[in-house]
């Protein structure tokens, strides 16, 4: 069992546990006081721990011994524009698995969704953390139009625009400008020719193809990911 804690990792610390870990622990994987399980907060590595306190409200963790270092990932995040609420939580889910170090949900043109929930999709890629052995949790932001988002972009960090127009061999590692990165995905009706003009003037913008196929929205997020986070190193 892996957990995520909000609170600082010390040997012999007690940590105090919320009412739904707590839940999770006792009442579902039936966890008693002298159990151990591995802890991580996203700062400070993995931690073993044991339970010292069991209740059905509350408990109590105190970490043992460090277990594994820190691991951030290499600073690729993923911005995309939300589809379906199940395949835009497909996304979130393996974004985190894949090792996205920040992932920014933006409205487009074409993008259906109005709103999101923010808490949940963080809940998300939460979990994919705990459970694919990840020490890092990337932060998921709110909803942003992408006219806004590029307003105020840092140039220092290039985008690299799938461009469904660009269809043939996928963008190498090799072939690609100086970090660091974000990748942009866009809904399933593509980019409008009015951001597709905006993407296309920008200096800091790379349009880049991610093979001879043109891939649902999900696909193409995780094929992105794939080809550049995995040959970054993680
Ligand atoms: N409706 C668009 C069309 O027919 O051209 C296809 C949009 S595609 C389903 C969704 C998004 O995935 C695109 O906006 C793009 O960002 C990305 N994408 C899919 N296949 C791609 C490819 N082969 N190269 C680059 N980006 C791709």
């Amino acid at each position: 069992i892996r957990l995520h804690l909000d609170h600082p990792l010390g040997a012999g610390q007690p940590l105090p546990l919320t009412a739904d870990q707590a839940h999770y622990l006792f009442g579902v994987m039936r966890l008693a006081p002298g159990d151990a399980l591995l802890v991580f907060n996203g700062r400070q590595g993995e931690w073993r721990a044991t339970v010292t306190a069991a209740g059905k409200r509350g408990g109590e963790l105190t970490p043992e011994v460090q277990t594994a270092p820190q691991m951030d990932p290499p600073d690729l995040w993923l911005m995309f524009a939300p589809i379906k609420k199940a395949r835009t939580d497909f996304i979130v889910e393996k974004a985190a698995e894949l090792g996205a170090a920040r992932i920014l949900p933006v409205q487009t043109d074409y993008t259906n969704a109005e709103r999101i929930r923010q808490d949940r999709l963080q809940a998300h890629a939460l979990e994919a953390a705990e459970q694919c052995g990840g020490t890092y949790v990337p932060e998921v932001a709110d909803l942003m139009p992408l006219a806004r988002l590029l307003d105020g972009w840092d140039d220092a960090r290039r985008i690299l625009w799938a461009d469904e127009s660009r269809l043939g061999p996928a963008q190498t590692l090799a072939g690609l400008p100086p970090g660091p990165w974000a990748v942009l995905i866009g809904p399933e009706g593509g980019f409008s020719p009015a951001e597709r003009a905006r993407l296309g003037a920008a200096p800091y913008v790379t349009p880049v193809s991610l093979g001879p196929r043109i891939l649902r929205a999900d696909t193409a997020a995780c094929a992105a990911l794939t080809l550049w986070q995995t040959a970054l190193g993680d």
